[in-house]
């Protein structure tokens, strides 16, 4: 299989040719290979049961950890598959050992689901929540950050591109900072993953949660968690089943050694399956040749879009994701969706709720997001400037 950029791509996802399909941010347009990779095994659990279904597919299911591993840097035995990346997020973060007067710290660009679970996690064990100081471009400010850090930081959230605008962290150096206090890194990538090349072992992350139906294009319903080898055995979910832990005797179990102890047993073969056909056609069409379209594509947009009258750009930073935001004075977000979605031009609108410290900080009660992802033209990048600029 060799595809290329963009022609064949666009080719294999039909919903990008004659609507202008700007959320990937959201939730992408799969290619057709993995719609028809879901299909396939809908059909066959119809014919034989889900249970044999799955056993035929035996290997499959276990490529698609081997896919996921060569995608960022890891061994298939880090990587536990979920339905969501706020469940494999969650997961994570409510293993970690908490004590009161453990510092949980978070940046401003925290993702609303993070942010509620860390919350009610400092509720119940008295730790406390603090945000990572920001330089002038609302970036996190490292030298500030070490400064304030001490070896009661326990854990550090990051989010790798944040849900509202093009950010994107200076993961590693958090990470260099965190680890000479010995405080853990849970990096959230659910807006990084399948846009931008991510090794876990650059990084130097102990934990990562993802998701398959944005940037990466697989299906609903899907995301994974990387865990560290390192840390693996010193945390032990909250929750097990028979397939994350063995029942070993009448009063004893053993906890999966691997990451599957963050699995549970049932789900969505299909899905899986769909997300292993996901990972592997972005794998074929090589991350960085993505990352350049998408940077390409989100970088057009912005100058675009800064060029209309009444048009701001709000992304923050100086490297920047493939998630372009603004507001114009022509109308409230929520408008120019949907002008923009009667002439099928898919946006989304983010709000303050889902990056309330950010929004806040920057008084923004909510913004359009447009995320292009490596399928959109040119042309169709156009179109939709020129109905921003019609408004
Ligand atoms: C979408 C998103 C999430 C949550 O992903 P789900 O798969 O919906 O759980 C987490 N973090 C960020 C930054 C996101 O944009």
């Amino acid at each position: 299989m060799t595809i290329s950029l963009p022609d064949a791509v666009r080719a294999d996802t039909p919903g990008c040719l004659d609507s202008v399909f700007l959320d990937s941010a959201g939730s992408s347009l799969p290619p057709r290979q993995v719609v028809d990779a879901v299909v396939a095994h809908l059909r066959r659990e119809a014919e034989v049961g889900g249970y044999r279904a799955a056993a035929e597919r035996v290997d499959d299911l276990a490529a698609v950890k081997e896919s996921i591993g060569r995608l960022v840097g890891a061994s298939p035995s880090t990587i536990a598959l979920s339905d969501s990346a706020t469940r494999s997020w969650c997961d994570f973060f409510y293993a970690i050992d908490l004590s009161p007067g453990d510092r949980i710290l978070v940046s401003t660009l925290e993702y609303a689901s993070n942010a509620v679970a860390v919350l009610q996690r400092a509720a119940a064990t008295g730790a406390v929540v603090e945000v990572m100081p920001v330089d002038s471009s609302g970036i996190v400010d490292v030298e500030a950050l070490e400064k304030t850090m001490d070896d009661r930081v326990a854990v550090v959230s990051v989010v790798h591109a944040p849900t509202n605008g093009g950010a994107l962290a200076p993961v590693r150096a958090i990470t260099e900072i965190a680890h000479r206090h010995g405080a853990l890194v849970l990096l959230d990538a659910c807006q990084s993953i399948g846009q931008m090349a991510i090794d876990v072992g650059d990084l130097g992350v102990d934990a990562m949660s993802a998701t398959g139906r944005k940037w990466l294009r697989g299906p609903r319903g899907t995301g994974f968690l990387y865990v560290s080898d390192r840390i693996l055995q010193n945390v032990e979910p909250r929750s097990l089943d028979l397939h994350s832990a063995t029942w070993t005797a009448p009063d004893a179990y053993e906890v999966a050694p691997d990451a599957r102890r963050f699995e549970v047993w049932e789900n969505n073969v299909a899905a899986r399956l769909g997300l292993g056909v996901a990972v592997d056609y972005l794998l074929e069409l090589g991350v960085d040749a993505v990352e350049s379209a998408v940077r390409e594509r989100a970088e057009y947009l912005r100058s675009a879009l800064a060029a209309v009258d009444g048009v701001t750009v709000h992304d923050l930073g100086e490297h920047r994701s493939g998630i372009v935001t603004f507001t114009t004075t022509a109308a409230d977000p929520a408008v120019v969706r949907s002008e923009l979605h009667a002439r099928d031009i898919s946006v989304t609108v983010s709000s303050r709720s889902s990056t309330r410290l950010d929004m806040t900080d920057r008084d923004l009660e909510a913004v359009v997001r447009m995320s292009p992802h490596c399928f959109v033209s040119f042309d169709q990048l156009d179109v939709a400037v020129a109905a921003v600029a019609a408004l």
